[in-house]
């Protein structure tokens, strides 16, 4: 039997059917029936179909039209090949996720019997919020190295603001090292970023448990923290394209099926994503360059690393008046192009006196642990930074003209208020640590 603490490992292929009883008292699960991963695993694609869907079925394929030449096109050939029905929507390059994209999917001929989502992350979720509601098994082709092809829950954009819906497990993976090998600067950049950001969101799930009392599981902590770790190895060693692009989609699907075991978005859901979504939001108000979602999940955990390590390094704050709660809703609507009072149902209420009391206390009793654990992370990431840069042809230029201070003191600011889940950044809002970053920036 599988144990958890092998699972970083085992062979790729094995990480599926799971049920892991774990230290934690829970047993965690993998629904997904099959994982083709390497060199070819596209050729496995219609036997996978006729597997879930008998032959010659009808499939709908939902794919980006950035690699529809390599992945979403070959899929709809190799099956065609063997008789199946294979309808195809393209989506335009740059298509944001959002529900109205997703409902596209919808309309999929009725004798629909598999959806595929053949492309990036932001295809796929699409894809499986579709499968969810149609109620039809899907499958993942990947084109990038997202890690949130296999979790059960899509990131889609609603009203203007990014929403985790919970959605399906896939019950297939292909993941093929030959459609990623030609991978540019930026989706490489994207999937190292993604996996490099991880001990942001590791250190606010661990924070939240003691804080909140969320639930908590060190071994899928510690497995997601090793894999953010082993990420840099390709790099480091200054391996070939096709050697990097198998490693780091290696990294990618084992961090993927973590979100599955987990059930929850907590490996996607710390203050680095709250503040890579609030990032998105204002470069969408403004017609900027939009940068990939993994590169503004590095770029936010950069940035957050410090601001966690500075926080927790100081243990008098001094006095601050409590957030100004209209001011945040005016922020959000003003600066993020949504509707006032949609940005004002976002803002949470400040807590109850005696609720507010009992945190500030955890905070102080805890604040030597918390400290050393921001430090921790604040040193991995700035080792992936460096990484980071040395990516990209420009030497990181486009990182440092990417947001000024003001965008990332802003962002900042807002992001407790965008996303729901507990970061250390809702701490620091109630506390009124983050209201000074929205004066003068009306
Ligand atoms: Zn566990």
């Amino acid at each position: 039997m599988v144990k958890i603490e092998t699972l970083n490992t085992i062979p790729i292929g094995r990480l599926v059917n799971l049920s892991l009883p774990c230290p934690c008292g829970q047993t965690h699960t993998v629904e997904t029936r099959d994982i083709a991963f390497g060199e070819g695993a596209l050729e496995t694609l219609p036997a996978l179909v006729e597997a879930y869907a008998g032959p010659g079925a009808r499939v709908f394929i939902a794919a980006g039209a950035d690699t529809v030449s390599v992945c979403g096109g070959n899929a709809r050939k190799i099956l065609a090949a063997r008789n199946f029905k294979a309808d195809m929507l393209v989506y335009e390059s740059g298509q944001p996720p959002t529900r109205q994209n997703a409902d596209r999917i919808l309309n999929a001929p009725e004798d629909t019997r598999v959806l595929i989502g053949a492309g990036g992350g932001a295809v796929c979720d699409m894809v499986k919020y579709a499968a969810y509601k149609l109620k039809l098994p899907c499958i993942m082709v990947a084109a990038d190295f997202s890690d949130s092809f296999l979790s059960p829950f899509s990131m889609i954009g609603n009203a203007g603001f990014k929403e985790i819906y919970v959605t399906v497990a896939p019950a297939a993976l292909v993941m093929d090292v030959n459609l990623l090998q030609y991978a540019g600067e930026a989706v490489v950049g994207s999937g190292f970023g993604a996996l490099a950001a991880k001990p942001v969101a590791l250190s606010d799930w661990y924070i939240s448990h003691v804080v909140t009392g969320e639930g908590y599981c060190p071994a899928i902590a510690e497995l997601a923290l090793c894999a953010s770790e082993l990420a840099a190895a390709p790099f480091k060693r200054g391996a070939g394209a096709k050697a990097r692009a198998a490693e780091l989609a290696e990294l990618s699907v084992r961090s993927s099926v973590l979100t599955q075991l987990l059930k929850n978005s907590r490996l996607v859901n710390g203050g680095e994503t709250h503040l890579a979504h609030a990032l998105e939001m204002l470069c969408a108000a403004q017609n900027r360059t939009r940068r990939l979602y993994g590169e503004n999940l590095f770029l936010a955990a950069a940035f957050l690393s410090k601001v966690y390590l500075k926080f927790f390094s100081e243990s008098e704050k001094g006095f601050c008046p409590p957030p100004d709660l209209n001011l945040r809703g005016e922020r959000i609507a003003a600066r993020f192009g949504v509707g006032e009072a949609e940005a004002m149902s976002r803002v949470k209420p400040y807590p109850e006196a005696d609720k507010f009391e009992v945190t500030r206390h955890k905070y102080a009793e805890y604040r030597a642990d918390f400290l050393s654990l921001a430090k921790r992370a604040a040193a991995r990431v700035a080792e992936a930074h460096t990484i980071f840069k040395r990516l990209y042809a420009d030497a990181g230029y486009w990182i440092k003209s990417c947001y000024s201070a003001e965008d990332y003191g802003l962002c900042m600011s807002l992001a407790p208020d965008i996303r729901e889940k507990y970061t250390v950044l809702r701490h620091m809002r109630d506390e009124g640590l983050l209201d000074r970053y929205l004066l003068g920036s009306g």
